[in-house]
């Protein structure tokens, strides 16, 4: 699943590829949107919270309307010359954007696409907890801290996964972000000492990861990950075979992956 910093990029490349754009033919390929046509509309911003994705638009007759996609799983964006050869097969395109400019963007196996006017924008983000990849206020860093902590008892890899908490870390930052604080995806988010320390350093790893054009927690391009996908293989700090386990809400659990060394699950809970 893309993280927050994924999501981004997808949005920078659709940003350089349609921004400030008038799409000359616009296909679709979802039951709800069938019909609808909106070439002639002017293409904004692509903005981001977490792992949604919204595209801007402006029609011919100056509605303002949002184009809301989402990743989820197996979606992507592909940005390329009208006509040019598509990276995936056609079944899986969800939404064809052509720009008056022989400029396509497709988007593939997109979990959500949905349209909406500009102004309810809220209506599908506004559950969503502080974008770790956005503006970082007081505000944001006390409102992220306290639903971090609401549920003392809950593991803490499910609380970060968990949108509303924060938006934007996945798997890997999860993991990487508690080898990084010393601390089990498994341990009680009670036992987290510093809750705005680790996001803070979460937010670091996410922004140095945009810089990187992808995931480098080590700061080594060679070996870029310290705990994430490394079962069974040494700690990078202590050698230690590092271990995997599950976190996520039942139903939804994903694999996250410690050093039982470096990080001990605390027994408090
Ligand atoms: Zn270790």
């Amino acid at each position: 699943m893309p993280e927050g910093d994924a999501v981004r990029r997808t949005a920078d490349r659709l940003d350089r590829a349609l921004a400030g754009q008038t799409l000359a033919h616009t296909d679709f390929r979802v039951p709800q949107l069938a019909t609808t046509d909106l070439a002639g509309a002017r293409v904004g911003h692509t903005a981001t919270h977490g792992k949604h994705l919204l595209t801007r638009l402006a029609t011919a007759d100056g509605t303002r309307l949002t184009l809301h996609t989402h990743l989820k799983m197996e979606g992507s964006w592909a940005v390329g010359r009208t006509g040019s050869r598509w990276p995936k097969p056609a079944i899986d395109a969800r939404v064809v954007l052509r720009t008056a400019h022989q400029v396509e963007a497709v988007g593939f196996l997109l979990g959500v696409v949905e349209l909406i006017a500009t102004a309810d924008e809220g209506q599908v983000i506004g559950h969503l907890g502080p974008d770790l990849l956005g503006a970082w206020t007081p505000d944001h860093e006390a409102t992220a801290t306290a639903r971090l902590t609401a549920a003392p008892d809950r593991p803490l890899g499910t609380a970060l996964l968990d949108q509303t908490v924060v938006a934007g870390l996945g798997t890997i930052w999860v993991a990487e972000s508690c080898f990084l604080h010393g601390v089990s995806p498994l341990s009680p988010v009670g036992d987290l000492r510093d809750p705005a320390r680790f996001l803070a350093r979460a937010r670091q790893m996410l922004q140095l990861s945009m810089q990187h054009g992808r995931p480098v927690t080590t700061g080594n391009r060679r070996d870029p990950l310290w705990v994430y996908g490394r079962t069974r293989q040494p700690c990078r700090r202590c050698g230690t075979p590092l271990v995997a386990g599950n976190i996520g809400e039942p139903g939804r659990e994903r694999t996250t992956y410690w050093c039982p060394s470096c990080q001990p699950v605390s027994t408090s809970a």
